[in-house]
């Protein structure tokens, strides 16, 4: 049974153009033995794009299949690069829309890093909810003006008044995309200098680059700028910025809530559906071809005697690893992040081992999961005296 209205505005009629049967339901658990991992629950990938809006939905989700807890292990801010990425962003939103001392929510707020930072960078008191949120882990000077709530946002949740809410990342695991929008929206009721900014992955990048890894279960929801600042709208926002960030793969919205008629388009980028339209056939003609190519690569490694590892042991490699099938040609997921060192790949069951056991084991092919690391991953390879060739997705 697949839904064929868009949860973002409503509109009927989807067209479908790509499915995947069969996929691990979550790949940021930690699953601490293999069987754990090779028997974890899958659920079906079958991608929906909403001509009139841009948004494109996994018509086949299932919310019931996902698990969010403390369990979950998201956070990338072990590699320097994302955390300057954090840091700049959380100075520049705190500086550009004025928060000092200023309040701010946090939807989806993952382990906090980003809230303290935001506390951090000048902002007066942060409230966080997630319900995988870690309060223990942070160690800040800020940590007596931040509040943390182990939950998932809601309605519920109503009552909580801020200069800003800020999300990052969340919106894509949500499937009632439109509703969530509204439910912030009416929480803002008639406070209209409060702020909204969201970061999302951009989907026309995954499209034209076919990067079918960064399509898994618990992004049910694809925005690209246009679909993003149209959801907004529809939901009764201005869209007040809009742009692209971290080599292009993440979108930043910044939005108000609107008083009557929506403002004109901040950005170029807003004016996309087209092109979106022609990146979705893109993506649908290329994506076996795709498949076979990084398939052909990790074969011909592996019958010249050589080993292959993963380097990123998060969604993306998740989900790489399962399109690659029966997963003989890889052992091994690596990690800089120790929370998840000898804990196992969901679906394909690769253990994952520190960038430390490389030393030993020496691969002869090291696949990065984001080039955004490549000059990370490539020193620390010559810092453990490893020669392997380096490639990115
Ligand atoms: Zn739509």
């Amino acid at each position: 049974m697949t839904l064929e209205i868009c949860l973002a505005c409503g509109a009927e009629g989807l067209r479908h153009f790509h499915e995947e049967p069969s996929v691990p339901a979550h790949s940021c658990l930690l699953l601490s033995s293999r069987d754990e991992a090779a028997n974890y629950p899958r659920g079906r990938i079958d991608l929906g794009f909403c001509a009139a809006c841009g948004f494109i939905s996994n018509t086949a989700f299932d919310a019931s299949l996902n698990e969010y807890s403390p369990k979950y292990e998201e956070t990338q801010a072990y590699s320097a690069r994302f955390q300057k990425f954090a840091r700049d962003l959380a100075r520049s939103w705190v500086a550009d829309y004025d928060l000092y001392d200023r309040s701010v929510l946090e939807i989806g707020c993952g382990k906090g890093e980003f809230l303290v930072m935001m506390c951090e960078e000048g902002a007066g008191r942060g409230i966080g909810i997630d319900p995988g949120t870690r309060p223990e882990r942070i160690d800040s000077p800020a940590a007596d003006r931040l509040t943390w709530i182990q939950d998932l946002y809601s309605d519920r949740y109503g009552f909580i008044l801020t200069d800003a809410v800020v999300s990052r990342h969340t919106l894509e695991h949500i499937a009632p995309v439109g509703d969530m929008l509204t439910t912030i929206r009416r929480s803002i009721d008639n406070r209209m200098d409060t702020v909204v900014l969201f970061e999302l992955p951009d989907v026309r990048r995954v499209l034209d680059e076919i990067a079918f890894w960064d399509i898994y279960y618990e992004h049910c929801s694809y925005f690209s700028a246009g679909s993003m600042a149209r959801a907004f709208r529809t939901a009764g926002f201005d869209v007040v910025d809009l742009d692209l960030a971290f080599d292009d793969q993440y979108l930043l919205l910044a939005a108000r809530p609107s008083a009557s008629t929506p403002r004109e388009p901040v950005s170029p980028l807003e004016d996309d559906l087209e092109a979106l339209s022609d990146s979705v056939d893109h993506f649908e003609k290329g994506y076996r071809d795709t498949v076979v190519h990084w398939r052909e690569m990790l074969r011909s490694n592996r019958a010249a005697g050589g080993r292959t590892v993963i380097w990123g042991a998060g969604s993306k490699g998740v989900s790489f690893l399962s399109a690659m099938g029966d997963g003989d040609d890889i052992e091994y997921a690596v990690d800089i992040n120790p929370h998840k060192h000898d804990m196992y790949m969901a679906g394909t069951g690769q253990r994952i081992v520190a960038p430390e056991f490389l030393t030993e084991y020496q691969p002869d092919l090291v696949i990065a999961m984001n080039p955004v690391y490549l000059d990370e991953i490539g020193y620390k390879l010559r810092s453990l005296g490893v020669e392997a060739k380096l490639v990115s997705l």
